[in-house]
Parts: structure tokens; sequence; C-alpha cells
């Protein structure tokens, strides 16, 4: 055997793949969201008996909800082609007629961070979304022509951690904005179940039950927790995930008792240092060192919805709770108008 032969290629080690096998491959294993998956079975119900294809659709959501997994899923369910991009990967209308052209009739078309379309391109999509052609300018002056270009009927799924941003002609087009909400501990749990079970981990239910309380209500989380926890079981336990496991994984990583990691506890320092007085979300980013978007949608909502800190038109303030999990005490409370 060669020394390499044992290891199995990087690209199946990395994390990318690892959060890949445990996606959901059909609506079955979307778990703990109901709200969503009952009125969209309903919508491709409807659309199908009617032989349509289903609405444009709108995901909004913090970052690890599920937006990407329910996509890949409803391409699924329906056997529809699917054809992934991102709003940044679309620099030119060029780019969008390119894979517009290339659809085939029913496909699915998934653009993920649809907010960051460049304006130019957006127009462009309204006719594709509307009236399945575009239309566009070739040559200018007195050799200017106008080309329409048909295309194949499609459902565009576009998904966003930042709906206020998209215009509302945009907005308009989508037949339905579905709004993804935090999980429970509870589907976390089921999540994290089946997430072991595809690990093939053997897992104590007070172990799940532990990790799923710290995953900010967002399956993503779950999921790397879990990993990180099996990492211990595996070199530290006998390979059975148990709330010893959990535990050693979370002071690994820096959790505290109250959940907080790391960038959290920067987050609270840094704010405790302006000594209660609010501070502008640039002025955290760099204090924090921290891209301003990622404060935004992967650190903030929790802290916010725990109530350590609040967000006010003149920034970020250290709440009660906040200074306690610091061990501090806060000099002054101002008084702010919260948003
Ligand atoms: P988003 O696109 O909103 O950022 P993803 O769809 O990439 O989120 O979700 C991240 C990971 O979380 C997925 O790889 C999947 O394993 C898991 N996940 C998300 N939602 C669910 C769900 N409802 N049921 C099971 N697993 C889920």
């Amino acid at each position: 055997m060669s020394p390499s032969s044992a290891f199995q290629p990087a690209s199946r080690q990395g994390e990318e793949a690892l959060e890949r096998d445990l996606r959901p491959a059909g609506f079955e294993d979307f778990l703990g969201q109901e709200a969503l998956l009952d009125p969209l079975e309903l919508m491709i119900q409807a659309a199908t008996e009617r032989g349509e294809t289903l609405e444009h659709l709108l995901f909004s959501g913090l970052p690890g909800l599920g937006k990407t997994s329910l996509a890949l899923a409803l391409a699924n369910e329906l056997q529809a082609p699917l054809k992934v991009t991102t709003g940044p990967a679309m620099e030119r209308a060029k780019d969008l007629v390119g894979i517009l052209s290339s659809l085939e009739p029913g496909s699915i078309l998934f653009i993920d961070e649809i907010h960051r379309l460049p304006k130019v391109v957006e127009e462009y999509l309204y006719g594709a979304m509307e009236r399945f052609c575009v239309e566009f300018t070739l040559d200018q002056g007195v050799h200017a022509r106008l080309l329409k270009l048909d295309i194949q009927p499609f459902t565009l799924v576009g998904a966003t951690t930042r709906e206020a941003l998209l215009s509302a002609p945009f907005r308009s087009r989508f037949g339905q904005v579905f709004r993804f909400e935090p999980y429970s501990p509870e589907a976390l749990e089921l999540i994290l179940a089946r997430s072991a079970g595809i690990l093939g981990l053997d897992s104590a239910p007070s172990a799940l039950s532990l990790l799923a309380t710290h995953s900010r209500g967002t399956p993503r989380v779950a999921n790397r927790l879990l990993r990180r926890a099996r990492d211990v079981a595996q070199i530290e336990g006998n390979g059975k995930l148990d709330e010893k496991a959990v535990r050693r994984s979370f002071e690994l990583m820096g959790i505290d008792s109250f959940g907080l990691e790391r960038t959290d506890r920067r987050i609270l320092e840094a704010l405790a240092l302006n000594e209660g007085r609010p501070l502008g979300l640039k002025n955290l980013a760099v204090a924090v060192d921290e891209g301003e978007d990622t404060l935004e949608t992967v650190h903030e909502p929790w802290l916010v919805r725990e109530g350590y800190i609040a967000r006010s038109p003149q920034g970020r303030i250290l709440l009660e709770a906040g200074w306690s999990a610091l061990g501090k005490t806060s000099s002054s409370q101002p008084s702010l108008e919260l948003e």
C-alpha cells in the first residue's frame, strides 16, 4: 500500500464536502420547516395540475438556515434540471444571457446572494422572469438593432440574506417569498440525529440535545458543532458521542457556559470598552476584525435574540445580559431608541 492510499482525497475530507453529504436530498429530509414546506407543496401541486412551471420564488433568511438545501430538494422533487449560480458571479448581462439560453424547459435556476446581482443584469432578468425572453440592443446609433432571445420556461429561485436590499420591482416579480426563521432546539435535534446517522456516529440523545441548544437555531452551526464533537469522541473517547465529548469540544472551541464563542466575546468586549455608549457597525467591525456583513448576518442576530446586545440607529450597545456574561457591571445604561 502506498503511504497516501489510506487517505481519502482532500475534497472528500473538506468541510464543504461534508456539508454537501449532510444536505437533504428531498423534502422528506428537509426537517423542522413545515411552515415552509406546506405552502410550497401546495404551490407545486397546483402548478403541476395546470401543467405550468412553478412561479419564481424568493428564499430569504440568515445564512445556514437551509435556503440552498430547499432549492436543491425542490429541483429533486420536481425532477427538474438544475442550474446553480450566484449574484456576484454574474458581472455582465452576457453572463446571464449565457445561463438563460442554456436552460432546458422546466429548469430551476438557483441564484444565491441574489441581492448582489448588478443592477444592469437584474434589469435583463425582468423580461426573462415575466415573458421568458430577453431583449437587448446590438450595435449603437443608426445601426442599433433590438434582438429578442426566447428562453425556455423556467423557475427562478433566488436566495438572499438581505431581502431589504432588493428593489421593489425585482421583489414584485417573485410569486412568493419564503422567509426562513431560526429552528427550535427540537427541530435541530432531528437534524442532528439525521446527520449523526449519515456520519455513522453512535450518539446519546443527551449529547444531541446539548448540541442543539448551542446551535443558535441554525442547522449549519448544528452540523459544524457535531463534526467537532465527533473528532473529540474519536480521538479522546471510545468513538461514541456522549455529553462528555460534546462539553470537551465546546471547551476546545472556546464556547463558554453562556454558549458564547470567541468572536461573540470580542464583540461584547469591544462594546464594553466603549463604556455603554453606542458603537457604529464600521467601528465594531474594525475592533473585532470581522467583515461588516459577517457581523450583521452571522454574529449579531443571535446576540440580539438572546438579549446580549441591541441595535439602535446610533449604533450597537451592550445590554445587562452582555455585561454579566463578561462578569462586569455597566457604569451607565444609555436610554436609546431601539430598531
Ligand atoms: P443557506 O443556503 O440558507 O445558507 P444551507 O442550505 O447551505 O443554508 O444549509 C446549511 C446546511 O444545513 C446544509 O448543508 C444542511 O446539511 C443543513 N440543513 C439546513 N436546513 C436543513 C433542514 N431543514 N433539514 C436538514 N438539514 C438542513
